[in-house]
């Protein structure tokens, strides 16, 4: 079955996820994007090395022009911060080459699904959506799907479960102010913090641990594999590759990725992440669970930032176009050319 994916950034994330999807047979053919044209040629060549041994796949150093016919484009271009460089800068810069990519490669991929890695990713995808044209259910940020396998990871090695047992979120900005929402946190069919009562076993083991000590290592973790290592970049890419598989195999699935929020929870306009269902045509629903009211809270103060990033940063600059069309002046984003009654 032909199953193209384009990948645009070939730095440490980039790469990763391409190895990773030959590895697990994702797709049928990979092509890689990048401005270093020779870090391209070295990773593709490397992981083509490799395949004689996996599952047939064609990967290849690429322009935009290769990406005709992609099924899936994941952007995991970035540059990363210098020194004295403020975050908002670093934001504004990562915006301007997202801005950049979606003009480059919507004109001929644009009826992929479109995966935003990216960092700062709810902003990325925010940006992306508003910006590229492409249908909002079509742009789907990695969000906080990362922080959640790190949770469910830590989780199980604190309960001794296998990781597919547990059923826990991370909820709002992949970032700073993401939350857990323990309110709904599950052991198989249980509430995770009841667990304890509800659990027997010959062997019993000790339980006890601290939400709030899980809840800080969940998102100090990229801060420390950043201080160890330099980058972090298998997770991440195993995570995408999950959500890859999801797509290409057809099945509705519940993940926390991020996309366009509309009122729900009283939150609009921004993108973050909560439980959506994620199908071969991208985003085709929202699971609303209830939450507590200090859980509503964390999801708005997760809004609220992300929103004020949105506020500090130029997005349509470079992008709008002001059409003269009978004696009214539109403008429209360069996008909607072709479809002008969209702009009004
Ligand atoms: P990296 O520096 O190793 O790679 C970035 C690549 O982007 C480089 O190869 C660079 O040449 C390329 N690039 C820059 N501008 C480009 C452009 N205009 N067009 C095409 N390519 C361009 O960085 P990395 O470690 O691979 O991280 C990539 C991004 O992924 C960063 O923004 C990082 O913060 C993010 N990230 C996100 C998550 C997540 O959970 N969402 C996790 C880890 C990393």
């Amino acid at each position: 079955m032909n199953r193209k994916v384009t990948i645009i950034g070939a730095g440490s994330v980039g790469a990763s996820i391409a190895y990773t999807a030959v590895v697990k047979g994702v797709a049928s053919e990979i092509v890689l994007i990048d401005i270093n044209k020779d870090k391209t040629l070295g990773e593709a060549m490397d992981i083509r090395q490799g395949i004689p041994f996996c599952t047939p796949c064609d990967i290849y150093a690429g322009d935009y022009a290769d990406a005709v016919g992609s099924d899936i484009v994941v952007i995991t271009s970035g540059i990363p911060r210098k020194p004295g460089q403020s975050r908002i800068d670093l934001t504004q810069t990562n915006v301007n080459i997202i801005k950049d990519i979606a003009q480059k490669i919507v004109p001929y991929a644009k009826d992929a699904l479109y995966v935003i890695v990216s960092n700062p990713v709810d902003i990325m995808t925010y940006v992306f959506t508003k910006v590229s044209g492409i249908p909002e259910e079509r742009v789907i940020g990695s969000g906080t799907l990362l922080d959640t396998s790190r949770l469910r990871s830590s989780l199980a090695d604190h309960l001794a479960v296998s990781q597919k047992s547990i059923h826990a979120y991370v909820l709002g900005e992949h970032g700073d102010s993401s939350f857990v929402p323990w309110s709904i946190a599950q052991v198989g069919c249980v509430n995770l913090l009841d667990y304890k009562n509800k659990f027997s076993c010959k062997d019993q083991k000790d339980f006890d641990f601290d939400k709030q000590e899980i809840e800080t290592y969940m998102k100090k973790s990229g801060g420390t594999i950043i201080q160890r290592k330099g980058a972090t970049f298998y997770a991440i890419a195993i995570s995408v590759c999950h959500l890859l598989e999801c797509i290409f195999s057809q099945s509705n699935t519940s993940m926390t990725v991020s996309s366009m929020m509309h009122g729900e929870y009283g939150i609009e306009d921004v993108c973050l992440s909560i439980p959506f269902i994620v199908g071969p045509d991208g985003i085709c629903g929202k699971i609303l669970p209830d939450l507590t009211e200090e859980e509503i809270a964390k999801l708005h103060n997760s809004a609220n930032m992300l929103k004020s990033v949105i506020a500090q940063i130029e997005i349509w600059f470079n992008l709008n176009l002001i059409l003269i069309v009978g004696n009214k002046i539109k403008m429209a984003n360069i996008f909607d050319w072709f479809n002008i009654e969209k702009a009004e």
